[in-house]
């Protein structure tokens, strides 16, 4: 048997297209363009890239960008003016601070500061608390892809058993509470998890957000079950070169899974897409604007 692959890379096409028609519906109606406000603090090689291809996206949804850029020496103090600055801006739908931050700076200081209705990566302790008893908020941009995914592969989603590997605060817990909100029977698994094998194998939906790669091998899996890959570690292969690997152990699972993500082009481009998404919806709420609910 060979899996389906999940297209992540055109669904998240698809979903960006969606927004950007939605976007142009929104300017002709307010006169208004949405703005997402990005913040990056120091030249982290990575944080700089995802920074990039954030305000491309945002750029080609029809929205504006605002960069700012702090170096990595900045106080605590400075960031949170900031980030009131941007609260107050009519033109900020969104404000993203890119994580991580140096090390003098406490993370959830910072993230608490945004205004929840700014919070468009969903992190703040209100939209947490949202998700959990089940009010609209922001829902974090990752899981949010991961859902769309799981949706759009088996359409209803209801009764089915799910196993989140991984319990982080951004991607595991939140993931674990969608599922649960579509009637899934849920298993959140973590490293202190006695039987992960035996836990896997019950399950009809496996979302691995460990940060392990290769962890879940193929032979842990139901038949037929429908795997969504958020892992993306990049590890150096024997002839030096370094490849991006998952969660799970992709060449084993293709061969027992239903439907699977690859990495990379599964669960990476979707979490882009839900920026956009989450942004556009922000601005829309704000000036009480009818969206297409499905978004
Ligand atoms: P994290 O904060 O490090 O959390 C990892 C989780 O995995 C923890 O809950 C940990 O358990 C659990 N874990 C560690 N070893 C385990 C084991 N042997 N068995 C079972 N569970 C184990 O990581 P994260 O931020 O959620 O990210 C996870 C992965 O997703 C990373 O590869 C990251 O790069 C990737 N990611 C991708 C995207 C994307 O857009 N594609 C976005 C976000 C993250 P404990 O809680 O017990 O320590």
């Amino acid at each position: 048997m060979t899996a389906k692959l999940i297209d992540g890379k055109a669904a998240a096409l698809a979903l960006r297209e969606r927004v950007a028609g939605e976007v142009a519906r929104f300017r002709e109606a307010t006169g208004r363009v949405p703005g997402l406000a990005v913040v990056l603090v120091g030249e982290h090689p990575p944080s700089a890239a995802y920074v990039r291809s954030k305000v491309k996206a945002t750029r080609e949804a029809g929205m504006k960008s605002f960069e700012h850029r702090l170096p990595a020496s900045v106080g605590q103090d400075q960031i949170a003016a900031l980030i009131d600055e941007l609260n107050a801006d009519p033109a900020v739908d969104g404000i993203l601070v890119q994580l991580p931050l140096p090390p003098q700076v406490d993370e959830r200081v910072i993230i608490t500061r945004i205004s929840p209705d700014k919070d468009v990566d969903g992190f703040h302790p209100v939209n947490a608390g949202r998700l959990a008893i089940g009010l609209p908020g922001f829902v974090p941009c990752t899981p949010l892809g991961c859902l769309m995914l799981l949706k759009q592969e088996l359409g209803e989603l209801s009764g089915l058993d799910a196993i989140v590997v991984g319990r982080s605060n951004i991607v595991g817990k939140p993931m674990a509470l969608l599922l649960l909100q579509a009637n899934c029977t849920v298993t959140v698994a973590h490293s202190r998890t006695r039987d992960l094998p035996g836990a896997v194998r019950r399950s009809d939906i496996v979302v691995a957000a460990v940060g392990r790669p290769e962890l879940i091998r193929g032979h842990w899996l139901k038949p037929g079950a429908t795997v969504i890959d958020v892992g993306q570690e990049r590890v150096e292969q024997p002839d030096g070169t370094r490849k991006l690997l998952g969660d799970v152990a992709f060449d084993e699972a293709v061969e027992v899974a239903g439907a699977i993500t690859p990495v990379p082009g599964g669960v990476g481009p979707m979490t882009i897409a839900c920026l956009i998404r989450n942004t556009f919806v922000s601005a829309a709420r704000r000036e009480r604007f009818a969206y297409d609910k499905d978004l």
